[in-house]
């Protein structure tokens, strides 16, 4: 008997163009003889399309986010509407009774092809673990500190982990007092610095500041999709990230170095131009490989992640330090994304890959009960 796999894609996220992307790929290499697909899709506005209706979602939206090649660091009008302010269009978010009942009664096994909030961040998995519905990738806690750059930083400090310095700061702050806000952030960090928001993901708000005139536009910016903000010192880095497969037991793939084609490795960089190079496996020294196989796990259990993660990394030029810079509890998943390829220049098919991933999400949820 086959089993039923709910993909879950879209999502009010400013990554639901990336996760429609990544599901696209996720629901092609499913084997076909082994599972039959349920494909649930996520508007942007928040309302649940299931079978037909999703995968039509799915190509409309493909032709938006095409059209919108060049500017989609700028989010959709609507995802900011409902979520400044907190105030959200009772339609979209209340329609816990509109939920698909296939989400209820008809799956074995959902994947959750989200990036950014309400997908990457622990909301959905909420949803799966009241429903009681097995699902791949990171639990609540794991995905909720993953995508919040702030609670991230917090959780690998406590265990030892090297990263950049950094300064948290939140959207009240700047608005009450901006001066004072630029101030502190002078006090403590040298320019260039990187300002983010704290909860996102693709490079979406993050911008790279040389001046104080440009701290204040960049931290404008990242006001714009979050509450809480983060600044961190700019370093002259390599980037370098692995892929991280397993729960209990974690495995590490070999590395792989990313050329952006940009300044940085920005939302253009990563998507648009496409020009940006993967180098797998990166050239790293013995040394510099057994650190980033040690701090990714590290970093892996320091959130209680399973299922699966990127962790992403920096090697500063001068010195040759390896330090963390994040973890991705659900990064890109395209056929041509990093985190499949790690696994394919390790030994794993990207349909092997998804088969152990299932795996894992049935382990887990025998693990809970
Ligand atoms: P992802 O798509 O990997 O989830 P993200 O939105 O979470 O990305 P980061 O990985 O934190 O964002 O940063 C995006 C890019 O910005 C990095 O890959 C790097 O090119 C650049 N960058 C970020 N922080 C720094 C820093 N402190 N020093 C130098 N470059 C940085
Ligand atoms: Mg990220
Ligand atoms: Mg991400
Ligand atoms: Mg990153």
């Amino acid at each position: 008997k086959r089993m039923k796999v709910g993909v879950i894609f879209g999502g009010k996220s400013g990554e639901h163009e990336v996760s429609l992307q990544s599901a696209k790929s996720v629901m092609d290499a499913l084997d076909p003889l082994q599972y039959t697909i349920i494909p649930i899709g996520i508007t942007r506005d928040g309302r649940w399309q299931v079978g037909k209706g999703a995968m039509k979602a799915l190509e409309t939206a493909q032709v938006a986010a095409v059209e919108s090649k060049g500017t989609t660091t700028q989010l959709p009008k609507n995802y900011i509407n409902s979520t400044i302010g907190g105030l959200t269009p009772a339609s979209a978010t209340r329609s816990v009774d509109l939920l698909p009942p296939a989400l209820v009664n008809e799956i074995d096994v959902a994947i959750p092809v989200l990036h950014g909030t309400y997908g990457e961040d622990g909301s959905i998995q909420g949803l799966l673990e009241l429903v009681g519905v097995p699902y791949v990738g990171a639990g609540i806690l794991a995905s909720a500190v993953g995508l919040d750059k702030i609670a991230m930083k917090q959780m690998f400090a406590a265990v030892g982990i090297p990263q950049v310095q950094y300064v948290a700061c939140t959207r009240n702050q700047w608005r009450t007092n901006p001066e004072e806000l630029l101030d502190m952030v002078e006090g403590n960090l040298a320019y260039p610095c990187f300002v983010k928001p704290a909860n996102l993901g693709s490079s979406v708000g993050i911008s790279k500041a040389k001046t104080r005139e440009e701290l204040a536009k960049a931290i404008a910016l990242a006001a714009q999709y979050d509450r809480k903000i983060i600044v961190e010192q700019g370093l002259d880095v390599r980037e370098v990230e692995v892929a991280v497969l397993g729960n209990d037991v974690p495995m590490v793939s070999v590395a792989g170095e990313i050329i952006p084609s940009n300044e940085f490795y920005d939302y253009e960089a990563k998507y648009v131009g496409g020009n940006s190079k993967l180098i797998i496996p990166a050239d790293l020294t013995d040394e510099q490989r057994e650190q980033v196989e040690r701090y990714a796990v590290e970093a892996f259990q320091a959130i209680d992640c399973s299922g699966l993660a990127r962790v992403d990394f920096f090697i500063e030029r001068a010195s040759g330090r390896v330090l963390v810079n994040e973890i991705n509890t659900m990064p890109g998943f395209t056929r041509y994304s990093m985190y499949p390829k790690l696994w394919e220049a390790t030994g794993m098919s990207y349909s092997k890959l998804l088969d152990h991933l299932i795996q894992l999400a049935l382990e887990r949820h025998v693990e809970r009960e």
